[in-house]
């Protein structure tokens, strides 16, 4: 019989669903844990390859503009939590970032003063042609090459930080990927994972979904128990939105303040501040856009 593949519970509600890139697909609710996943028999070489090809030559949209907009000051809060649960040690941290698309996060890698090396598993030629341009010491991780001789060899317990940003819920098979990733990952290091709130999936939403699961805090917590993580941080993007200001607090002067409204002028060392304290007020719903979870390898 089949079963919810995070609480193993066999009461599962099953429909047809017209998913824009899975073939043939069901979408299939737990009713213990409220995980909901679209289910298909492709595999992830195929979902990639259709959403990389769905992705091309299209005009940006309006909602778009509005994530290029907020990215800059979401990833910013993303890096800075990363930053608060990096493991303690003096050697170079080992990051790996899988599927970046855009190198957003990376941007706040190489501002930072921390010493790290970082690979990328990006399967889009077109966005790894960004990285090198932009960031020539990058190195480049492939994913299916995770369970190969050579990959074993060289990267068993090797990263202190591996970062899922907006990708996780893309994988046919989650709990396969941890497991896999647990095994590069070094005991103490940190998953970092980012996804949309459930809540924001309404019919509307699905008509255009690209994801193949959708997880809640409970079912999030639960498949990274199951791998032997403990959960350090989990919760709502907004929850921890204020930490996360108050960091950043410095007095802006009522001079910047002047010159910012009326001629749209910002110094430079003000910038961060001015981002934050312009784009926060679009997180204010009290159940927050993002999902957000540190997961440590213990
Ligand atoms: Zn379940």
């Amino acid at each position: 019989m089949k079963k919810c593949i995070i609480c193993s519970n066999p009461n599962l509600n099953v429909f047809k669903f017209k998913h824009i890139i899975l073939k043939d697909c069901e979408k299939v609710i737990c009713e213990h844990c409220k995980h909901f996943s679209y289910e298909s028999s492709m595999t992830d070489g195929e979902f990639i390859t259709s959403y990389i090809a769905n992705s091309k030559n299209k005009f940006i949209n309006k909602n778009q503009i509005n994530i290029l907009n907020k990215s800059y000051w979401l990833n910013l809060s993303r890096f800075q939590m990363i930053k608060n649960y990096l493991p303690k040690h003096s050697e170079t941290l080992n990051v790996l970032e899988i599927g970046p698309g855009f190198p957003g996060l990376a941007y706040f890698w190489s501002n930072s003063e921390i010493d790290y090396k970082m690979y990328i598993s990006e399967p889009d030629l077109s966005k790894q042609k960004l990285f090198n341009k932009f960031f020539p010491n990058i190195s480049f991780f492939d994913i299916d090459k995770i369970n190969t001789e050579i990959y074993h060899d060289n990267f068993k317990n090797y990263f202190d930080v591996i970062i899922l940003n907006n990708v996780f819920y893309y994988f046919k098979d989650p709990t396969n990927i941890i497991v896999q990733l647990k095994n590069i990952s070094k005991k103490h290091g940190v998953i970092f994972v980012d996804i949309l709130n459930s809540k924001y999936i309404d019919k509307n939403y699905e008509k255009k979904i690209d994801m193949r699961h959708v997880f809640n805090k409970n079912s999030l917590k639960t498949l990274f128990d199951n791998c032997n993580f403990s959960t350090l941080f989990l919760d709502y993007f907004d929850t921890d939105q204020q930490n996360i200001l108050n960091q950043n607090k410095r007095e802006i002067g009522f001079f910047d303040r002047i010159l910012y409204k009326c001629l749209k002028l910002v110094r430079a060392d003000l910038i961060v501040n001015f981002t934050i304290n312009d784009t926060s007020s679009n997180f204010s719903n009290e159940d927050g856009m993002y999902l957000r979870g540190i997961f440590k390898n213990v």
